[in-house]
């Protein structure tokens, strides 16, 4: 039985790589019918708060990866990491390390000049001495010969030499154990058999599997996925735009448009572009995510949050609107129903926050004219055209839009003009600007009362 977990630290919000890491092991349990974990790897107490983690955990929800267990805090598990490092001390796969600040980067300078790596030399190990005063660090002892030898879902087979690696820390002269010994005493625990995350953890893992091997535990499967760079080939942060994923949703992305794109950054299946989760689940695979980085491309998430404002369940849209509506501060009480509204501008909008911010004149009165578009549309005889226009919406027994347009196109022949002279000074009176959707649909939605007032208002 799969069982894969997203371990964030939270040290700041759920940042795009990270989003993507979770999607793929939320991917690749919900594909296997397996068990997909949330892991809060919050031992960092100086760097971790409280409010990361509710960004988490708000991120993912938002995004909808749910876990089937979790969260599960590492502070909260001190005393089994204790014991562990204990186990491993009385084992002989670990021991106290007394060397002083001094003496390790004397160490350091004698390796430098030697033109070796740098590397922690073992000097404590056996020692049966413990110095007086000195709080000592907890050190693995890492074999000294042969290979850690993995097959990487991603990558392929990796191999590194014992030799390449030094006795880790595994436990703070404060006592607090280290990332490399929560994380394997974790994935043990938690019974872990895919471990899917960022290839920056990739020099851990043979750390990690010799620890695993020294408790006694077969490693899980492992698979490393690429980094995302920004456009510029470095690697993706703030300098390239917004990297936190509920900033996408104060932008006004969907959470359907960010999951795709999500998915097809680093992994494909042909060249399909457009994945529902439900696709998404039936096609994942490990084996198809790229070996090579990918670049975030913010046009094309542009594009897809497109797509799916123009084609998601308008109900889906409007509980996703609700949150821009009171962020925007738009009164939606008196006017037209939101979901209206949807059906009216989707086709006129890239981003929930724009389909709010060109609906207001639905609900308000707007404050002023666009001036240009007064200048453009408004000429010496607007005003008469407008007054004959009033006068048959003011006498029309429905307001729909059918009967809208019929009334509007009757005013016309009464002047003997065409629409094309009517109907764009008509649109500035009634919504402030040149653009808007059908005149009939936006007038049936403006509503009577306010449509005709404000064509008086424009020609008085
Ligand atoms: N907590 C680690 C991080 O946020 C991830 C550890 C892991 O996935 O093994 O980078």
């Amino acid at each position: 039985n799969v069982r894969t977990r997203f371990a964030p630290s939270p040290t700041g919000y759920l940042h795009i790589g990270g989003a993507r890491t979770a999607l793929f092991s939320w991917l690749y349990a919900r594909k296997t019918g397996g068990t997909f974990i949330l892991r809060i790897e919050d031992t960092d107490r100086e760097r971790s708060t409280q409010a990361s983690v509710d960004a988490i955990l708000e991120g993912m929800d938002w995004l909808g990866l749910e876990y089937d267990e979790g969260p599960f805090y590492q502070t909260q598990r001190f005393d089994r990491y204790r014991q562990v490092i204990q186990q491993l001390l009385d084992s002989g796969h670990a021991y106290r390390c007394y060397c002083s600040k001094d003496e390790l980067e004397q160490m350091r300078e004698a390796q430098m000049a030697r033109k070796e790596k740098p590397r922690y030399d073992g000097r404590c190990f056996g020692r049966t001495d413990a110095p007086a005063g000195v709080e000592p660090v907890i050190r693995f002892r890492n074999p000294q010969d042969g290979a850690v030898e993995f097959e990487d879902l991603v990558r392929g087979k990796i191999t590194v030499g014992n030799k390449e690696l030094d006795d880790l820390i595994i436990a703070r002269s404060d006592g607090t154990p280290t990332y490399n010994l929560t994380v394997v005493v974790d994935d043990i625990d938690m019974n872990i058999t895919h471990v899917i995350r960022g290839d920056d953890h990739i020099n851990n893992t043979p750390r990690q599997i010799n620890i695993m091997k020294a408790l006694g535990f077969e490693p899980p499967k492992f698979a490393h996925v690429p980094m995302i760079l920004g456009c510029d080939g470095q690697r993706l942060s703030k300098r390239h735009g917004a990297v936190s994923v509920m900033q996408y949703r104060d932008d006004g992305y969907t959470p359907q448009a960010l999951l795709n794109y999500l998915v097809r950054l680093g992994w494909s299946n042909g060249d399909q572009e457009i994945f529902s989760r439900k696709e998404m689940i039936e096609l994942f695979s490990l084996a198809a995510i790229n070996r090579a980085p990918s670049a975030f491309n913010a046009d094309k998430l542009l594009w897809l949050n497109q797509h799916y404002i123009k084609t998601l369940p308008v109900e889906e849209l409007e509980k996703q609107l609700q949150w821009h509506i009171q962020a925007q501060n738009l009164d939606v009480a008196n006017g037209p129903t939101v979901a209206d509204v949807i059906n009216a501008q989707r086709e006129r909008a890239k981003t929930l926050v724009e389909i709010v911010a060109i609906s207001r004149y639905f609900y308000e009165d707007f404050a002023a004219f666009d001036e240009s578009a007064v200048k453009k549309q408004f000429k010496a005889d607007t005003a008469d055209n407008l007054q004959v226009v009033h006068n048959e919406l003011a006498s029309l027994a429905e307001w729909k839009g059918g009967p809208i347009h019929t009334a509007i196109q009757a005013a016309c022949e009464k002047l003997g003009v065409k629409l094309g002279k009517v109907g764009p000074p008509l649109r500035v009176a009634t919504t402030g600007g040149a653009s808007s959707p059908s005149l009939e649909i936006t007038l049936e939605l403006i509503g009577r009362e306010r449509t005709l007032a404000r064509i008086l208002r424009a020609i008085s």
